[in-house]
């Protein structure tokens, strides 16, 4: 049986236990809403839902796919919910939020993979939290990406993100139903459809990849023009998923942040307990106001 792995000391974080943690978390339950954090057994919980940011999860709760550092579970999804996008503005309206994170599972099942449930998610919200700046975290659209980039670039987010994850060398076992140039060429379509609005991805770090490849995968994000990069350390959700090949050092992510920031990225993001959706609202109104 694989054994738990022991933590380095910058990894420890609190325990959920404020008055905002416990609202963000009935607030969710109320509206039938999934979020990754609690679906990813993300670390930075405590703080998140006590600042009352939370990343919701759309299309359900399971995903087509079986990356194997992913948490979320895997199987045939159930009906696309008619009610979510109305309930997404509705949590927004009530948190009176400045930012929100939409993501969502991976639904090879659907003829548009999803597309048309992000694109009524963004319209709900601007109809009824226009005060909230909308940033979507979506899957590959495999097979049916340029319908999918067309349809969500129209309905214009303020940022699109998507995850290239690890180093291509470590795609075939670490996120096996995607393909690294296929990720890299969605958010480039995303810019070159709507250069107004921001591209973003990220990495997780300590899954094996070398210090080069790092390297050669900010490059390659710039050659696409992807304006934002977040790096965080992988943690292992539970024994049964892959292992940390690492734990890299804060200071090493301090270093390869400021490498990034050097190869031209407008907002980087890179400790150990960065995730694509940490911070991301206190990040992306600081860009602006810059
Ligand atoms: Fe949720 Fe993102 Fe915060 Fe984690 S970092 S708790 S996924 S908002
Ligand atoms: Fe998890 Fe996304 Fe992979 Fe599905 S596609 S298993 S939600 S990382």
């Amino acid at each position: 049986k694989p054994e738990r792995q022991r933590k380095p000391d910058w990894i420890r974080v609190k325990a959920p236990t404020t008055k905002g943690y416990g609202e963000t978390r009935k607030l969710m339950r109320d509206l039938k809403l999934n979020t990754v954090c609690e679906e990813a057994a993300c670390p930075n919980i405590g703080e998140c839902w006590t600042k009352k940011h939370a990343t919701v999860m759309i299309l359900g709760d399971t995903c087509t796919r079986a990356c194997a550092f992913c948490n979320v579970k895997t199987g045939m999804p159930g009906r696309v919910d008619a009610d979510e996008p109305a309930h997404v503005a509705e949590a927004a309206a009530q948190m009176g939020l400045e930012h929100i994170v939409i993501t969502s599972v991976d639904r090879d099942d659907l003829p548009d993979g999803g597309a048309s449930q992000f694109v009524k998610v963004i319209e709900e919200l601007r109809r009824n939290a226009p005060q909230t700046t909308i940033e979507i975290l979506t899957p590959d659209f495999r097979g049916k990406m340029r319908a999918a980039i067309e349809a969500i670039a129209a309905a214009r987010p303020d940022v699109y993100n998507h995850n290239l994850e690890t180093v291509p060398r470590l795609y075939p076992t670490i996120r096996p139903g995607a393909r690294y140039y296929a990720s890299l060429r969605l958010l480039e379509e995303v810019k070159a459809h709507d250069p107004s609005i921001f591209t973003k991805s990220g990495v997780m770090l300590g899954l094996g990849e070398e210090r080069l490849e790092v390297h050669q995968v900010m490059d390659d994000m710039r050659c696409a023009d992807i304006d934002f990069l977040t790096m965080g350390q992988y943690l292992r959700p539970t024994p049964k998923h892959t292992e940390v090949k690492e734990f890299v050092t804060p200071q090493a992510f301090a270093a390869y942040g400021a490498i990034a920031r050097a190869k031209g990225f407008l907002q980087v993001a890179s400790t150990p307990l960065t995730r694509s959706s940490y911070h991301a609202g206190e990040d992306f109104a600081e860009m602006r106001a810059a």
